[in-house]
């Protein structure tokens, strides 16, 4: 794909020196996934272009083993438009290539720096799926741009099959080189919308850094922040955040970003009343059953009262995350001998589930299929037996009090089964009798009228012995 860039600004070959880079010379840069070349092809006082051509390996995109498009299907990863599109490969490229131009600095021509100049910009091949023509327009017209857009036709030889979601676009605008290289690096990916790399806490500076200035005030900078960081909720909440600085956030028409936030305080509130039931128990040494990627590890780490905490999952990638989490490789000797992290699953005896005062078992239970419930029950209240059992699931009465959800889903695709209050009493008072556990149940989180609260909690106490 190709990205030109022309001004008319007399004399044009100034571009030169605020690009850094010669009108004369044919240069290559490497790029993480191929090339970016950087070639004039026109050079006057009239008129100066300079274009930026990427050539990207698609078989550098597979080995890097960091190519997230395609993911739909089995040859995607070497199948897809990433070598022919303007992505955020493009934007990697540009901020490679034009980097001097980007911070704003022009050794030789240190006036052009804050000169705003015509510009005319050219882009082949932009994608722009879910949003097309109106989106680019929403995106780049506020920031003073004319949008010249070219859509094009899936396959010339086969017109029935309609239009793509691919456009040449063509923009003209009078700012200064820094500012229409910062829109261009924000916007191309967020009109993209798939990302090679993963979205990580990097790309909110990022996206902070070359926002300064235009992002704050841009009447779509909630759905470019989305678009950017590809829909991760916590990082784009994060980012808007601190793009509104303090004040109060707009968060119309955001809804599922309201529903990620709600989900999010609400497991913090579940985690935090499971911190507390451990907590009264005057549990020395805990387990946490099915701990994923360890937040209730982290909070009991920092409780004096756990001389022992161990976090069992099934899933090791979960484990991994857990340590990365607790930042396990730079963990103080001290701290590493109160904790240890194994793979296991619930549902199988183990002697390393022994021996534990109490055990946290914080939204598992629904993940795993009914018929295992009692090897389950075994392994856990029969085996293990610690002296308090924390559990913790969803309460599928409040389910139609959610808005996006339709009737008869669960929250989880995971999730096998989700129970109303009734249906989780009935099973652990069931269990508590057989086991010689007492247990009380608790709330987690708002109660409503009628349909409880959002989630529910059931606490086991072996009773003593008669
Ligand atoms: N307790 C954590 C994670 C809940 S998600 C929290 O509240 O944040 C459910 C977790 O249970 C996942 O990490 C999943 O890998 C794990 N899990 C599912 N089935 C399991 C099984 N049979 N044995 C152990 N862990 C299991």
């Amino acid at each position: 794909m190709l990205l030109t860039i022309g001004t008319t600004y007399q004399p044009a070959t100034d571009l030169g020196f605020l690009f850094h880079k010669h009108p004369d010379k044919f240069q290559s840069i490497d790029l993480s996934i191929g090339k970016a070349h950087i070639f004039y092809p026109e050079s006057s006082e009239k008129k100066t272009t300079i274009a930026l051509l990427l050539d990207i390996d698609p078989i550098d995109m597979v080995r890097g083993a960091r190519n997230l498009s395609g993911k739909g299907f089995t040859l995607g990863q070497y199948v897809n438009d990433r070598p022919y599109v303007a992505s955020s490969f493009m934007s990697s490229a540009v901020s490679k290539a034009f980097s001097t131009a980007m911070n704003g600095t022009c050794k030789d021509r240190p006036k052009l720096v804050n000169k705003k100049l015509p510009f005319e910009v050219r882009i082949v091949v932009l994608p722009a799926p879910r949003g097309g023509e109106t989106l680019i327009r929403k995106l780049f017209e506020p920031l003073g741009y004319q949008v010249n857009l070219q859509r094009h036709i899936l396959d010339g030889k086969f017109k029935d099959w309609g239009e793509s979601k691919y456009f040449t676009l063509e923009l003209s605008n009078t700012i200064t080189a820094k500012e229409l290289l910062s829109h261009l690096y924000v916007l191309i990916p967020a009109l993209d919308n798939d990302k090679h790399y993963f979205v990580s806490q990097n790309e909110i500076e990022k996206l902070l850094k070359k926002g300064k200035g235009w992002l704050e005030t841009h009447p779509e900078k909630e759905q470019i922040t989305r678009r950017y960081l590809i829909n991760l909720g916590t990082l784009t909440r994060q980012a808007l955040e601190r793009l509104s600085d303090g004040e109060e956030q707009e968060t119309k028409g955001e809804l599922a970003q309201e529903e990620i936030k709600k989900k999010e305080t609400l497991h913090q509130q579940r985690l935090s009343l499971v911190l507390e039931q451990l907590k009264k128990s005057k549990a020395e040494t805990v387990i946490d059953l099915g701990c994923g990627e360890g937040k209730l590890l982290r909070m009991l780490l920092k409780e004096k009262q756990f001389s022992k905490i161990a976090g069992m999952d099934v899933s090791y990638h979960e484990l991994t995350k857990a340590k990365d989490r607790l930042h396990w490789e730079e963990m103080a000797p001290k701290q590493k001998d109160r904790i240890e992290l194994f793979q296991g699953a619930l549902t199988y005896k183990d002697k390393r589930l022994g021996g534990f005062d109490a055990a946290a078992i914080v939204e598992v239970i629904e993940h795993l299929d009914e018929n295992r419930l009692q090897s389950f029950e075994r392994v856990i209240f029969k085996h293990a037996k610690p002296k308090t059992v924390v559990v913790t699931t969803p309460n599928a009465e409040y389910n139609a009090l959610f808005e996006n959800m339709e009737a008869g889903t669960m929250r989880h695709t995971d999730h096998r089964f989700e129970w109303t209050r009734k249906e989780f009493e009935d099973w652990a008072n069931r269990i508590a009798e057989k086991n010689n556990y007492k247990v009380e149940f608790l709330p987690i989180g708002q109660e409503e009228e009628k349909v409880g609260a959002p989630s529910q909690m059931g606490i086991f106490k072996l009773a003593h012995a008669p």
